[in-house]
């Protein structure tokens, strides 16, 4: 079989390898596709912080078992099923309050271990999740982005309340309908970009403002009158997007802060104490979260059409990254296609 190992900065390469032999416990993944996202860019770019080379990347997999060991009972050939990729140590605190995700030894599989490039691959059934018989792999392939986006509204108190979320890129466009189906009261998402906000109109998201000329208190305002947003979601993670949720916030908002920040920034803590803002960090999902994933859009609670701009064949990995350089805004999602099933 074939896998695809990032060897170096721009360097991918191709190995032929045998078809890994299964435990008792484990079960064999057929990979019918992957998904590209930001980490898997900055690994490409040689700009990861948190990687070493070589890695075999994909942590976004729509997948079918081919072969169960022995012991597995809960999972049968042909179940096509989601991979939840993060390692956890189990005994750290966060892992005992079950916040798996910021475990304190935590690895993520196509980052720190190896992932899904690869036409097969042995795993454990915990971090598998049942999708519904028949669930189209390239939703499968959503999972795992739209679990970033539940896991980043359930952080604050979502019931009922008016949310702005920051950026309509591919995790904002899912943070805002996560937002919408978990039961959020008015939902808002605001970009720079009028084709993003197309989009997100297009997913049936109620607000979408640009803020390149008003700002985010303005459009705040004018779409949620005197209450204001209750909840600021920041995916943009720029140095602008964090000072506009920051000044858009009221006395008692929470600001969630889900996208990426590579630099410190100063902070103004005054406004933070006398309003009573909260500031709220957040880090990919817990075990739920990817429950609430498949639900959504399996029910189609969350739509989709359209989500995957752009699909590669495995052997042209490399031509999906070039063709994201090139083209930023035109990428909500690219997906590799790596086997049929
Ligand atoms: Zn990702
Ligand atoms: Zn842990």
């Amino acid at each position: 079989m074939k896998k695809a190992i990032f060897a170096a900065p721009f360097t991918i390469e191709y190995q032929d390898a045998e078809i890994p032999s299964i435990g008792d416990d484990e079960v064999l993944l057929k990979v019918i596709s992957i998904g590209i996202c930001g980490s898997d860019i900055q690994m490409y770019h040689g700009k990861h912080k948190y990687m070493t080379y070589p890695v075999v990347p994909g942590h976004e997999v729509g997948s079918v078992i081919v072969k169960v060991g022995a012991n597995v009972t809960d999972f049968k050939v042909g179940d096509r099923v989601s991979v939840e990729p993060q390692i956890t140590c189990g005994h750290c605190y966060p892992c005992s309050i079950g916040r798996f995700n910021v475990c304190e030894n935590l690895k993520v599989k196509g980052v720190h271990a190896d992932g899904f490039a690869s036409e097969y691959a042995a795993i454990q059934p915990c971090y598998l999740h049942h999708c519904p018989d028949g669930m189209d792999f390239d939703l499968i392939t959503l999972v795992e982005p739209l679990a970033v986006g539940v896991g980043s509204v359930k952080r604050s108190h979502y019931k009922g309340a008016n949310i702005a979320v920051i950026g309509a890129g591919t995790i904002g466009n899912l943070v805002a309908q996560s937002a919408q189906a978990l039961g959020a009261g008015s939902v808002l998402v605001t970009d720079f970009m009028d084709s993003k906000l197309e989009f997100a109109k297009a997913c049936g998201i109620e607000h979408c403002v640009n803020t390149k000329e008003i700002g985010l208190k303005r459009a705040i305002e004018d779409t949620f009158g005197e209450r204001k947003a209750d909840v600021i979601i920041d995916c943009a993670a720029t140095r602008g997007s964090f000072l506009s949720a920051m000044e858009a916030s009221r006395t008692s908002s929470e600001i969630v802060i889900t996208g990426n920040y590579k630099d410190p920034m100063e902070l103004e803590v005054p406004r933070i104490q006398r309003r009573e803002v909260s500031l709220i960090g957040h880090m990919m999902y817990v075990r739920e979260d990817f429950a609430d994933a498949i639900r959504f859009l399996s029910e189609g609670k969350v739509r989709t059409d359209g989500f995957i701009s752009q699909r590669f064949a495995f052997d042209d990995f490399d031509k999906a990254f070039q063709f994201i350089d090139e083209h930023p805004n035109d990428v909500m999602k690219a997906v590799v296609d790596i086997g049929s099933c």
